[in-house]
């Protein structure tokens, strides 16, 4: 506990940052380091951190006991008294309980303010193609929309709501519960009416009260020229409805980009291996490469060695961000044949023997000579 990093550190964010800026970096980190996105070793702990520093920093009760005694307010070894320690020895969960029920009540956010409604994720797979020079394309999401039967009401044609019995209105009610420290009153958020204050008495029959529907929505999605594999786009408003007239959440799309059978994709750049004979590298030629822009022609140099590398200045991706091309690097790989003609042997015993090499072949070599004798011919 003693080597845990400071939230607002985490967070990157002042220690007098507004609600808004809290959310607005964890947002951008948690895109970040999310695990579906980002496989490095460690962005999972990474992205547990970051979580967790916003659900501190972020409820205002929390963020006001940090400040007051900083983790110690969490973990139960300052704060409200070394005491905590000796049962909450299961670590943070068996403390969450009893810190639960002392800010049960209060840690909630008022459930009749609008809220913004909650985002989605969905990941799209594309070809390497569609990737790198951009597209459209539809998909059908599963998300939550207002039900067209009551208006999102949640109440039947005909009928409104009405002041919650269980908690005439209040939205919370009152519980007693068993701690450590004997029998603690708490206020607990009404579990009739989710602490709204008000009850359906005849609800809708589409949505059964719930005021949304889950349906199939199509949306067409914009796939930026350039986009690689793991980055994501946000569309504004897409997500799932609003609570109390406040506004949709946000859809993110990731993408999946599949390989290509003859590019590799390095960010902007692209890998391509370009075989060649003997020949040609020994004497040189002019060798047309495919890139994504269309065949180039290149200048095999005489005297060319496998593992050369070219660059062709521009002929990779366009940046996502507007940042110009990247370039493809051909690597040139010189195949040593595999299968010969009699022809091309004989080329090469003569080479063979200009170069004074004594090669197979040259002479029949005792194997082959041996291998004759047993065959029989
Ligand atoms: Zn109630
Ligand atoms: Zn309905």
């Amino acid at each position: 506990m003693a080597t845990k990093k400071d939230y607002y550190d985490v967070l990157g964010v002042n220690k007098d940052a507004t609600k808004e800026e809290i959310k607005r970096a964890y947002r951008k980190l948690s895109k970040k380091y999310h695990p579906d996105i980002n496989k490095e070793e460690g962005a999972d702990e990474k992205f547990k951190e970051v979580t967790e520093a916003y659900d501190v920093l972020y409820d205002d009760e929390k963020r006001r006991q940090y400040d007051q005694f900083g983790h110690s307010a969490f973990d139960g070894t300052g704060g409200f008294g070394g005491g905590f320690n000796d049962f909450g020895g299961s670590g943070f969960g068996g403390f969450e309980d009893i810190f639960s029920s002392f800010f049960g009540g209060s840690r909630r956010q008022d459930p009749n303010a609008p809220r913004q409604g909650d985002d989605l994720q969905y990941t799209m797979t594309i070809d390497f193609r569609e990737a790198v020079f951009g597209g459209k394309k539809t998909v059908t999401i599963t998300k939550e929309v207002e039900c067209d039967h009551c208006g999102g009401s949640g109440a039947k044609a005909g009928t409104s709501k009405k002041t919650c019995s269980t908690c005439s209105g209040t939205g919370n009610v009152n519980v007693e519960q068993n701690t450590p420290f004997g029998k603690i009153r708490t206020q607990r958020t009404c579990p009739t009416c989710g602490g709204t204050g008000q009850e359906i008495e005849h609800p809708c029959d589409k949505c059964h009260g719930k005021g949304t529907i889950q349906k199939d929505v199509e949306i067409e999605v914009t796939i930026p020229e350039g986009i690689d594999n793991g980055q994501q786009v946000r569309l504004q408003g897409y997500g799932e409805p609003g609570y109390n007239g406040g506004p949709a959440g946000d859809l993110y799309i990731a993408f999946r980009v599949k390989p290509d059978k003859e590019f590799v994709r390095d960010g902007d750049d692209i890998h391509y291996e370009l075989s060649i004979t003997f020949s040609q590298a020994a004497l040189g030629d002019q060798v047309k490469v495919p890139t994504l822009h269309g065949p180039v022609e290149i200048d095999v140099k005489a005297g060319t060695q496998s593992g050369r590398k070219l660059r062709l200045r521009e002929k990779g991706v366009k940046n996502v961000n507007g940042f110009g091309f990247g370039d493809q690097i051909v690597t040139i790989r010189v195949e040593t044949p595999t299968k010969l003609s009699e022809e091309e042997k004989e080329l090469f015993r003569r080479l063979a023997e200009l170069n004074g090499n004594q090669v197979k072949g040259s002479q029949e070599s005792f194997t082959d000579k041996a291998r004759r004798f047993f065959k029989g011919d």
